[in-house]
């Protein structure tokens, strides 16, 4: 069985840039962000004033955030650190939606002060704001669907999920907020992680369509736009299928034509805030076998660790693995793939047929084994790492269109890790 999810680069030209840049490291690919980027642009432009605001926590680096901005997204963020990463990105103003939750008033002030749409996560935060902030012109209420829509895996049943206003929240968040100056409204929901079905996604639009109008007849409130969210999913699964743009876009297209249209309601802006689809099948985790190990189980170790990429040890989620230069070599083994952490579920992968794979003790050379590639990495990969059993986390390298390599963020050091204790304080023990 020969894989098709692609690596950019041959075997030859990794072992180069491993001389400069010694692995673990994350690779984007940037010819390949753009032209994704711009296929969902092209897909969506049929939905008016579209707008996507890329998911800041899914990829929290300027250099990325800039080639999305370029391509005409904004950001989501929900934190102040990724309203400042945005602004490094030349992203500002409304071109950032603030969808934060539980957040303290610094933050808000801080999305106030930038003029970003500020993204309501709760019917209290509309009291919250007036009294220690201020009510902006612009406000947009996250929704919270409850029974009226199932959830998924990662991000649970809407009913159990800590986030948004209930329905009557919303119809009454509202008037509030009329009520107390802001002169315009959205809506926002968020209610599904990594969902492969289209038909999902196109009802939840069919859904903030419906509160839309339900908005409008109850509280004469005209929303200025609706944003569907994130939470599209990629194929981590080899035989798996990637969410068709084209069948998406004008899923939501019908939508809009049955129920905003005939309510009197067009124009009506729509928004999304995808992150996972975006980037994420666009960057790898490049790591060095270095040890194999045959107990009661055959294991692959790498140079990596779950504190580089946790998804697998945290969810389960798969990852496709392939090994540079043995891409099309028969699946003769069956492998743990694990990293150093002292957690075993430390694991990228589990009873997973590769191919045989050469370690260190193989090569002759202690940093010899094969260079062991982690697909689909580009989103909630770096950016989830931790430093969990002293581990520094690796950097980011980006492929550029003519086949460079820029370093958009170097390894972590033994200085970083230790720069936040206060040794005076030690010493004085
Ligand atoms: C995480 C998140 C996103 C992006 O989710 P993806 O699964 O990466 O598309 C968008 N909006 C909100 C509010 C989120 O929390």
């Amino acid at each position: 069985m020969s894989c098709t999810k692609r690596f950019p680069l041959a075997k030859a030209r990794l072992e180069e840039i491993v001389k400069t840049y010694p692995t673990p490291f994350y690779l984007y690919d940037e010819r390949s962000i753009v032209e994704n980027a711009a296929r969902f642009k092209k897909a969506f432009s049929a939905l008016p004033f579209f707008k996507e605001h890329f998911a800041v926590k899914a990829s929290p680096n300027p250099a990325i955030l800039k080639i999305l901005a370029r391509e005409g997204f904004g950001a989501d963020c929900s934190s102040l650190p990724e309203l400042l990463l945005s602004g490094m990105a030349g992203i500002t103003g409304e071109d950032i939606m603030f969808t934060s939750n539980e957040t303290p008033i610094a933050e808000y002030r801080k999305a106030l002060e930038l003029g970003a749409v500020i993204n309501l996560d709760d019917f209290t935060h509309i009291e919250f704001l007036e009294k220690y902030a201020r009510i902006p012109e612009l406000v947009s209420c996250r929704y919270n669907p409850g029974d009226r829509k199932t959830g998924n895996a990662i991000i649970g049943t809407p009913k159990e999920a800590k986030y948004g206003f209930t329905r009557e929240q919303i119809l009454e968040g509202f008037r509030l907020l009329k009520q107390k100056g802001a002169k315009r409204l959205a809506l926002h929901t968020m209610v599904a992680s990594n969902e492969l079905n289209v038909e999902y996604h196109i009802e939840t639009a069919r859904l903030l369509f419906e509160l839309a109008v339900e908005v409008r007849e109850k509280t004469g409130v005209r929303l200025e736009f609706v944003n569907l969210g994130g939470g599209v999913g990629i194929p981590y699964l080899p035989e798996q299928t990637a969410v068709d743009y084209e069948t998406l876009a004008s899923g939501v297209k019908a939508a809009y034509d049955a129920i905003i249209v005939p309510a009197g309601l067009d124009p009506l802006g729509i928004r999304a805030e995808w992150g996972r689809a975006i980037t994420g099948p666009y960057g790898w985790l490049v790591s060095r076998a270095v040890h194999r190990k045959s107990v009661y189980r055959e294991y692959i170790a790498l140079d990596s660790c779950m504190a580089d990429l946790m998804r697998p040890g945290l969810y389960g989620a798969y990852h496709h693995i392939t090994v540079a230069g043995k891409e099309d070599a028969p699946l003769t083994e069956t492998y743990d793939v694990v990293g150093g952490l002292c957690e075993n579920n430390d694991k990228f992968a589990v009873q997973r047929k590769l191919p045989r794979i050469a370690t260190a003790n193989d090569s002759g050379v202690a940093n010899g084994g094969d260079l062991v590639v982690i697909h689909d990495a580009g989103a909630h990969g770096r950016a989830m790492g931790f430093n969990y059993n002293g581990k520094l986390r690796c950097g980011e390298l980006l492929l550029r269109p003519d086949g460079s390599i820029l370093q958009i963020r170097r390894r972590e050091t033994i200085e970083d890790y230790f720069a936040t204790l206060t040794m005076d304080a030690v010493e004085s023990l």
